[in-house]
């Protein structure tokens, strides 16, 4: 007797990532998403007699870049392809894409699904096309409308092989791919916009079986939570299909978010013909070897490069390796501060709180902080150097900066330890009070009582009002215990 336990599922995924452009792929239309509708179209875009289209450099440029970040290989030579469909929404009554020869082949992608192995996920291509014009449907479904701000807009489609076994492993292809695009700066990654989309081509088969089962594609999932949920709903349907003897049907499913299923949209047997031809209008598109060069030359630093060595150089645990790479503004700040000192440790921690609560609190990017790494590094180092407590720095001289940036931290200590006595010498004396306050529990705890310390340091935060820096709170602690006359 066979158990859902004996199958296995395979995926490929097929993500559709729009290129941010100036212009659109074959047009000088704005690539403007949110505009009103029919505002950016022209001639062209509307496919009106004798209009003739011309290639955007600026997309080839950045599909190339999506390939060398991967490892594929740039196709030197390559044509356009006319896909011939009929849809309201596409007003040349075929899409210009590639079919036989893919702008990139080959290549990889690393993921890391959560409590997974990482692993290398196989690409089969990379290649350019057209978006279509959007419909809009009246709730009352009496009315269409029809959007062309879309039509033209340059599209990569990322192809990956059948290379992913868990809905786990598709979704973190997903997180990888929208990471990659955004570093590259080629993509948005807004997927709720529908700058980035993906279809979902799901198959099972038992588990030593070598030849793969039949796909069902799940087309226009639009968030990465469906992405997986729909694998999900999709494996365990076809598994449960499998174990009552019904074979899988070829087909193509939509994904409803609300229920949670796949329910069938068209059979093979409605499959189109799209008569593939390649396209008359645009002479083939042939890269130099030079050009390309250049293009891997202009990459930025990417998230796994990123990411070793912060794991390597700066010896970050993974977990902070991973949040601080998990966008390239964040990367390269750290990056920036890293250059002034060496206590990355401090500055990761620095990175994940303090600051990035002041981030949080003023919706603002990495790239807006208004203080520089320069000076907040400066910061870091004093009480690394335990010039200043840690409480001091975050509760103090951290407002003190954002209020003004080019403060001078040194004499702003020093009008500080004017102001009021030291830091160390009033919490000093607070802890002395305590310990004063308990004689028999400052005994009891030189005697191996050691779990009053956690009294001790209660009372030392209520009578602080929760001021003291707790690491500096505890050193004293142990020390002034440490001074107790024993009897
Ligand atoms: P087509 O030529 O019909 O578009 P492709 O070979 O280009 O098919 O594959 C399209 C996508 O489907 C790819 O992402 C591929 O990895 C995936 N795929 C192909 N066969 C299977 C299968 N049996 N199970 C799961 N995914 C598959
Ligand atoms: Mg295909």
């Amino acid at each position: 007797m066979l158990t859902p336990a004996d199958y296995e599922v395979v995926v490929g995924l097929e993500i559709h990532a729009q290129l941010s452009t100036q212009t659109k792929l074959f047009a000088a239309d704005a690539n403007q998403f949110g505009d009103a509708p029919n505002q950016n179209i022209s001639p062209v875009s509307l496919a009106h007699p004798g209009t003739l289209p011309k290639l955007n450099r600026q997309a080839v440029e950045m599909a190339v870049k999506m390939g060398l970040a991967c490892g594929s290989r740039i196709a030197q030579y390559c044509v356009f392809a006319r896909k011939n469909y009929f849809y309201p929404d596409l007003p040349k009554g075929y899409q210009i894409t590639q079919d036989t020869t893919a702008i990139c082949q080959g290549g990889h992608i690393l993921i890391r699904p959560k409590g997974l192995p990482e692993r290398k996920v196989r690409l089969k291509q990379i290649h350019l096309e057209e978006d279509a014009g959007k419909l809009i449907h009246s709730a009352e479904r009496t009315h269409s409308w029809v959007d062309f701000n879309r039509a033209g807009v340059p599209l990569i489609e990322i192809v990956t092989e059948p290379d992913l076994f868990s809905p786990e492993e598709a979704h973190s292809l997903l997180y990888e791919v929208r990471k990659l695009v955004r570093y590259l700066g080629i993509c948005d990654g807004h997927m709720e916009e529908g700058s980035l989309r993906c279809d979902a081509n799901v198959s099972v088969k038992q588990r030593e079986q070598s030849t793969l089962g039949t796909r069902v594609e799940i087309k226009n999932l639009n968030s990465m939570r469906f992405v997986q949920k729909a694998i999900q709903y999709e494996m365990e349907r076809q598994i449960e299909c499998l174990l009552q003897g019904i074979p899988i049907r070829q087909e193509t499913r939509s994904f409803d978010a609300q229920t949670g299923q796949t329910l069938p949209m068209r059979s093979k047997e409605d499959l189109h013909d799209y008569r593939y031809f390649p396209e008359p209008d645009i002479a083939p598109l042939v890269l130099t070897a030079d050009w390309i060069a250049q293009c891997q030359a202009a990459l930025p630093p990417l998230p796994n490069a990123l990411y070793e060595r912060f794991t390597q150089v700066y010896q970050l645990p993974a977990n902070e390796a991973h949040l601080l790479t998990e966008d390239k503004a964040t990367a390269l700040f750290f990056e920036q501060m890293a250059g002034y000192s060496s206590h990355y440790k401090a500055i990761a921690h620095w990175m994940m709180s303090p600051l990035k609560a002041h981030l949080n609190a003023q919706s603002l990017s990495w790239e807006a902080f208004p203080v520089s790494a320069a000076q907040l590094v400066l910061l870091i180092d004093l009480v690394e150097q335990r010039q200043l407590s840690h409480s001091m720095a975050t509760q103090q001289a951290l407002p003190a900066l954002l209020e003004n940036p080019t403060l001078d931290l040194q004499s702003w200590i020093k009008s500080k330890q004017k102001e009021e006595p030291s830091d160390e010498g009033r919490l000093r004396e607070i802890i002395g009070q305590v310990i004063a306050q308990y004689p028999d529990k400052a005994m009891a705890f030189k005697k191996g009582k050691k779990n009053l310390l956690g009294l001790f340091m209660g009372e030392i935060m209520r009578q602080t009002k929760g001021q003291a820096d707790p690491t500096e709170a505890n050193r004293l602690l142990l020390e002034l215990l440490d001074n107790v006359a024993s009897s």
